[in-house]
């Protein structure tokens, strides 16, 4: 039963071993997709297409390319990924459509984000100390019709833990067909924080970045509990944000993605 237990008897070389253990892994893994997929039909939450939760392309649009902004009060933004096309698709599916099997390939893309967030020694202060994971909250309402907080989860698939530091304070207007400037007066006052957070520093977690209203909501109410807000993270960014400004693409970030 057990893979560990299985042996290739004509075969004493470690490396092949290795190698055939990794392809029969590997082959199992695809023959239990497929026959997961005729037991249950599950369509490209990217793309519709049948018979795979993610196909091959889709899954390689959510590879993260981290993008830096700011926000109208100067929040530092990491953001995954561009919000548009299959990425939007996927986000949508997993917020709306119950699409939680999508947590882990976000989840991936997030925490290249992150990765780029902690590895800016500007962003993060060069004092030290540890740094908490806060998410943007949803309202209860929004749990009650989804049954699970997106952006927790896909912290949880990161495997970053997180404590539920902000909570809804006052239900606010659908943000979609808002301005900047009216996003910022919707929102304000949105978030508490239900306790004294001391000195933390804290990075904020989001799903995607439109204005940035949002994300100085939850900075205010931060600060007002006494942490300090040191950078944001988001999946995605919104390309036509009227206020979140760019200020860096990855390009010039780590590795060089050579001549194109
Ligand atoms: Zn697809």
């Amino acid at each position: 039963m057990h893979a560990r237990s299985m042996t290739f008897p004509d075969d004493d070389n470690d490396n092949d071993n290795d190698k055939s253990l990794r392809w029969l892994t590997e082959t199992v893994r695809e023959a239990l997709r497929d026959a997961w997929a005729v037991l249950m039909p599950v369509e490209c939450a990217g793309c519709q297409s049948h018979d795979r939760a993610l196909c091959h392309e889709c899954a390689r649009s959510l590879v993260a390319e981290p993008t830096i902004h700011s926000t109208p009060q100067h929040v530092r933004v990491y953001a995954a990924l561009r919000y548009e096309g299959p990425v939007r698709r996927v986000l949508l599916a997993f917020k709306n459509q119950h699409r939680t099997d999508q947590a882990r390939p976000l989840s991936l893309a997030f925490l290249s984000a992150l990765r780029m967030a902690l590895d800016m020694p500007d962003a993060v202060g060069v004092d030290g100390g540890p740094v908490q994971i806060v998410a943007v909250p949803t309202s209860k309402r929004a749990y009650r019709t989804r049954g699970y907080y997106p952006v927790s989860l896909v912290l949880r698939a990161a495997g970053i833990g997180h404590a539920r530091v902000l909570r809804v304070a006052k239900e606010t207007r659908s943000q979609k067909l808002l301005g900047a400037q009216q996003r910022a007066a919707n929102v304000h006052g949105a978030f508490v924080a239900t306790r004294w957070l001391g000195a933390s520093r804290v990075i904020i977690a989001d799903d995607v970045l439109t204005t940035g209203a949002t994300i100085d909501e939850a900075a205010r109410a931060i600060s007002a509990a006494g942490g300090t807000v040191i950078a944001a993270v988001t999946i995605g960014f919104t390309p036509r944000t009227g206020a979140a400004r760019d200020i860096a693409s990855s390009e010039g970030y780590g590795k060089e993605k050579g001549a194109q």
